[in-house]
């Protein structure tokens, strides 16, 4: 059976994972091609104007892969710890491609639903190996090999690797320049270089060391959520929140360029818990926050980066 993953949302947490389970089952995994202007275009297309940019772009790599693939791959992954969810949008996600008015091949959406405890989320793993066959031994294992998968990729984005390369095993040497920037947001936003403009390769080009989110050990930023005054309910906003106050204490990056999607819930209510420790510790990092649609243009990004960077060279010279 060809399975179809949208090179979207969380194919950027998840993809080590899926690809392995599903293949170690007999699947052919199909994977949608970079986001391009042609996928743009179709999720906008199809989309609702409300939602996010990366959910139009998820929609626009459905519909690149749909007449490519036997089925399609679109897990409801409500929450994947205790005491926290994901974001509403991917609770709903295969009920808004199944509204889209084309025909699509058949939808495989196990609930990922930690929430409901280990027991659940087991049945959960065994319906989807299901699909693919009854061996009950033959799932666990493929279980068991795609969580070693997931477990070296988010181990090389500790060592300081980004996600990319840690997902496509091409690493390359990090830039030796003295200036180091935290870039956060959503893995999708970050590492979607189209729907981004190319962020992290302009950064490198001009020799700075880029560090994210997934390079902080999760043992830190659970300790830094765990001490705010109110829980953060979001698993992935955690991260972001997280590594930006990790970053502020530690001034271990000299600014951070936190990017949002517009029409984000989650992201507009995050900034402002950002924005408010910043301006606690006296702004003592500079952070510039980049929103992101479909309608953000290149020149814009360029003449904002290229301010930002140069304004924190001079702050930088000047401290020495
Ligand atoms: S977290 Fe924000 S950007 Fe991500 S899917 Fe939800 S609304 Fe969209």
């Amino acid at each position: 059976m060809k399975v179809g993953v949208p090179r979207a949302l969380l194919y950027y947490k998840y993809f080590p994972l899926w690809d392995t389970f599903l293949s170690e089952l007999g699947a052919e995994v199909v994977l949608s091609p970079r986001t391009n202007k042609r996928i743009l275009n179709l999720g906008t297309g199809a989309a609702e104007n409300e939602v996010c940019l990366p959910v139009k772009v998820f929609y626009g790599h459905v519909l690149s892969l749909k007449d490519k693939v036997d089925a399609l791959f679109i897990p409801r992954v409500v929450s994947v710890e205790g005491g926290a969810y994901t974001c509403p949008k991917f609770l709903g996600l295969p009920d808004m491609i199944r509204a889209l008015d084309v025909d699509l091949p058949h939808i495989i959406s196990p609930t990922f639903n930690l929430k409901l405890g280990l027991r659940e989320f087991c049945c959960s793993i065994f319906e989807l190996g299901g699909y693919f066959t009854k061996n009950f031994y033959k799932i666990i294992s493929a279980f068991y090999k795609g969580l070693n998968k997931l477990r070296n990729f988010e181990g090389l984005m500790q060592d300081g690797y980004l996600l990319n390369e840690a997902l496509t095993g091409r690493l390359s040497p990090t830039p030796k320049g003295s200036l180091h920037i935290g870039v956060v947001g959503h893995p999708y936003n970050i590492f979607d270089s189209y729907v981004n403009m190319n962020l992290i390769e302009r950064l490198k080009r001009r020799d700075i060391k880029v560090l994210t989110a997934e390079m902080i050990a999760p043992e830190i930023i659970d300790e830094i959520v765990s001490n705010l005054q109110k829980k953060l309910f979001w698993t992935y906003e955690k991260d972001v929140v997280g590594a930006v106050f990790h970053w502020l204490d530690t001034k271990s990056v000299d600014g951070i360029i936190y990017v949002l999607s517009f029409a984000c819930g989650p992201d507009s209510l995050i900034q402002i818990l950002i924005e408010h420790e910043a301006r606690k510790q006296g702004f003592s990092v500079p952070i510039m926050p980049i929103v992101i649609d479909e309608h953000s243009g290149e020149a814009g990004l360029v003449t904002r980066l290229e301010a930002f960077t140069d304004m924190i060279t001079r702050n930088k010279v000047g401290r020495l």
